[in-house]
């Protein structure tokens, strides 16, 4: 999957600190230091439970390997649709075909769920959901597909549990949450050859014309001891987005995740969705500053043992406020 473009020198802003002088402020302590007026989140939003988002995980891999052209890939895109029905007000089975690196052709299938479909102002919330073919980065079985419980499972066990936490919280904008495939069909060495549920989604919008304001990409956000940085394409198209997103997980108690460090591009589905609508949108993905993935990262390591449940809890509350706290007033 992805790999870096360019590696940028991390400069740190402790964003917190300079709003509000507070230096050293750490957990929870950070939301009571700033003015009411000056607070990113103004309005509390339902709960989410990291136990839940877990479970849903650990349900996305009871399928088997989600790999596309498989029966175990439909089975699984069968039940997110029937769960994304559960809970959304409108649902989109988009099903496609795409070319992968070495000329075969797949079926792709997006799955899409809307809030308040008819709202004006949405926010784009998605999460790749097929698993990677291959453990190529493994030391052994390389050609072996592998479980992939933090690389695209843990995404949309967030979503999941946010669309769970939305049915009977309207939330103040509209909510796309949007499930794309064939992500991890790629080769390093082959350009777009990652990501071809997002190129087809490009290409064949679910809704002629759609846009929406701005976009958040979830990318392996269950990882213990996870950092989530500023990723260089997010950072050059959507700042806005990340100082806001940033911002309200560092206002929650999560700056040991969310670090404000700026890193280098990764290629990744948020740039195909930018580069085809305009949406800015970022990417939330465990990095470290060099550009490295986990240790375990398209691996057969990247199973339930690699998934901790405060990461999920981190991410799926910073999400969560995000949606109900969102930078309209930033809007660009
Ligand atoms: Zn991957």
């Amino acid at each position: 999957m992805k790999h870096f473009i360019q590696a940028v020198s991390g400069i740190l802003i402790p964003l917190i600190a300079l709003a509000t002088g507070c230096t050293g402020c750490t957990g929870s302590n950070v939301a009571d230091s700033i003015p009411a007026e000056e607070k990113l989140v103004k309005v509390k939003g339902p709960g989410f439970s990291q136990d839940s988002a877990f479970n849903l995980i650990q349900k996305q891999l009871s399928f088997g390997f989600r790999v596309p052209g498989t029966k175990e890939h439909k089975n699984c895109a069968d039940w997110l649709y029937a769960e994304l029905k559960k809970y959304c007000d409108t649902v989109y089975y988009q099903k496609g075909n795409a070319t992968t690196y070495d000329k075969k052709t797949i079926p792709v299938y997006n799955l899409i769920g809307s809030f308040r479909p008819g709202h004006a102002q949405r926010a784009m919330l998605a999460s790749h959901w097929d698993s990677r073919p291959w453990g190529d980065a493994d030391t052994k079985d390389t050609d072996k597909p592998i479980p992939a419980a933090n690389d695209g499972a843990s995404g949309v066990a967030v979503l999941l549990e946010l669309a769970r936490n939305l049915k009977g919280n309207k939330p103040p904008i509209g909510v796309d949450i949007v499930f794309f495939d064939a992500e991890d069909y790629g080769k390093s060495e082959v350009e777009n050859s990652f990501c071809l549920g997002s190129q087809y989604w490009a290409k064949n919008l679910h809704k002629p014309g759609y846009r929406a304001q701005f976009g958040v990409l979830l990318d392996m956000v269950g990882g213990n001891n996870a950092k989530f940085m500023w990723e260089g394409h997010s950072d050059r198209t959507a700042n806005w987005v990340l100082v806001h997103t940033w911002g309200i997980a560092q206002e929650l108690g999560f700056r040991n995740y969310f670090v404000s460090q700026r890193t280098g591009e990764i290629i990744d589905d948020h740039r195909y969705v930018n580069e085809a609508t305009g949406i800015p949108m970022i990417d939330i993905i465990q990095h470290d500053p060099s550009g490295r993935f986990a240790p375990y990262w398209h691996t057969h390591a990247d199973n339930m043992d690699a998934v901790d449940k405060n990461t999920l809890y981190a991410v799926g509350h910073t999400i969560t406020a995000l949606v109900f706290n969102p930078p309209l007033n930033l809007i660009q």
